[in-house]
């Protein structure tokens, strides 16, 4: 007992530890309320240790304020960081999707820090539209007649259904009855939005008079589902845009598609699979058409509508649309995007999503190769590190199928046993960087595609810091 109260009297007291030398840097870096109370809960600590008898004596000053600085940095520490993303999904919805172009960067800090005419008319001084700064370009790049933007492609979706069909109902194909992931499934979000589904066809075939039996005076309009994240293969009919279009126009109801990863541009003159245009789904006979910004657009978080312009203006009038709405930072990144498109020639190189998707296996080889050596003596003699073919994919559900060939860091243990929980331990440790790096386990190897690497400076200079211990 005595020893206890010996020990707690050798705590130093608040004062003495603020008095300290070392104190001075946690009060300029943290201020003197989160330091005195950091210093409090370090100190109670120390004094339950030594009641539970787990400690004899109390830690100097020194100690104390490192208990103190430590728990302050992980306080502090950001939550979100950047990442190295070399999981070989390069839309990675995880791991935040699309990287932005430097004039998207500059537009937004600018719109952040000042006052902006976001729903400003500078003509007549009154109220304007938010839509105002994306519209024209919007319908430049697709054809559309009106344009308006919401948080994502899964509140587009909502807008549409709660502006048209609340409380009627809306024919889709049993085929496109999707699940996105994160839990956005189609059926649910049209209860959600207080639609009835009307499914017609089956899980592999729909033709066209199953739609046209299916719609009745109830019906709001028809929806196509762009199968984004998979595909029916085998014995399969779908119906395509521009046919859906005429049944659609013939019974008077419109046509809405969610096309999910929508792009603006024929994408095979880069190299990449094919994906339906947003303008040609309108040329099509599309009346609604939504899509992501931050998918194939390469832009930042926000979701698309465009089409015909009286049923646009009725998306916008939707007291929900408030609700919805994308804030001036976003606007300012997506419209400095949209302008890229007016040079689809200089895209690959000025659009990051692009650039990534367009990058040869050649170069990505050479940037593997190049890390080799760094990482085989990082990691130790106990693994094997080498270069290995992969095949990288787009993600977020565009062309589930198609792969890009490209090239990746192979890390396998040496040994034949316990090799999963090395390698566990393994990617822990490169999570656990300052800048932590995202692999993927395959075939009992840790594998870094390097598709998504571009700064292998950065990648290398951190991996002395690796810990396998
Ligand atoms: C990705 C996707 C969505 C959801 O888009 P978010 O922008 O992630 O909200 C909706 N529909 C389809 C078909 C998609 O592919």
């Amino acid at each position: 007992m005595s020893d206890h109260s010996e020990a707690l009297k050798s705590l130093p007291s608040i004062d003495r530890l603020l008095a300290a030398p070392q104190a001075q840097a946690l009060l300029v870096s943290y201020g003197h309320d989160a330091t005195v109370a950091t210093l409090r809960v370090a100190c109670a600590e120390v004094r339950q240790a030594i009641l539970a008898g787990d400690q004899a004596r109390a830690p100097n000053v020194d100690r104390l304020l490192a208990a103190a600085t430590a728990r302050l940095e992980v306080q502090y520490a950001a939550s979100m960081k950047p990442v190295f993303n070399l999981t070989g999904t390069v839309l990675h919805t995880n791991l935040g999707r699309a990287l932005l172009p430097a004039v998207a960067l500059e537009a937004m800090v600018e719109a952040a820090a000042a006052p902006t005419n976001l729903e400003y008319d500078l003509k007549s001084a009154r109220r304007g539209d938010r839509d105002s700064h994306v519209e024209d370009w919007l319908c430049r790049l697709t054809g559309a007649e009106a344009a308006t933007i919401v948080n994502n492609n899964a509140a587009a979706v909502l807008l549409i259904l709660n502006t048209f069909a609340r409380r009627r109902e809306v024919v889709v194909s049993r085929g496109e009855l999707v699940e996105i992931g994160g839990s956005f499934r189609i059926p649910d979000v049209m209860s959600r939005a207080g639609a009835k589904l009307v499914e017609v066809g089956t899980t592999n075939r729909t033709h066209p008079e199953d739609f046209a039996t299916a719609i009745s005076e109830r019906t709001a309009f028809i929806m196509k589902v762009h199968t984004s994240n998979y595909v029916v293969e085998g014995f399969t009919a779908e119906v395509a845009a521009a046919e859906l279009a005429r049944i659609s126009h013939e019974q008077g109801v419109p046509l809405v598609i969610d096309l999910g990863s929508g792009t603006l541009i024929d994408l095979t003159q880069y190299g990449l699979p094919p994906e339906p245009t947003v303008a040609q789904t309108i040329r099509d006979g599309a009346d609604i058409v939504c899509f992501s910004a931050d998918k194939l657009l390469g832009g930042p978080q926000a979701g698309i509508i465009v089409g015909k312009r009286e049923l646009i203006m009725k998306i916008k009038k939707n007291p929900m649309k408030r609700a919805l709405r994308l804030d001036k930072i976003t606007i300012a990144a997506l419209a400095a995007v949209l302008r890229l498109y007016g040079d689809p020639k200089s895209l690959p190189q000025a659009l990051p999503t692009l650039r990534l998707l367009t990058r040869e296996r050649t170069e990505i080889r050479a940037t593997v190769e190049r890390l080799l050596a760094s990482v085989a003596a990082a990691v130790g003699p106990d693994y094997e590190v080498c270069c290995a073919e992969v095949l990288s994919q787009i993600g977020s559900g565009s062309q589930p199928v198609e792969r890009l060939p490209s090239a990746a860091i192979r890390i396998a243990p040496k040994a034949n046993k316990g090799v999963a929980k090395r390698l566990q331990k393994l990617s822990s440790a490169f999570r656990g960087l300052a800048r932590p790096v995202i692999g993927r386990i395959v075939d009992d190897a840790l594998v870094f595609d390097c598709r998504c690497l571009e700064s292998t400076d950065d990648f290398a200079a951190q991996l002395s810091s690796l810990d396998l211990s």
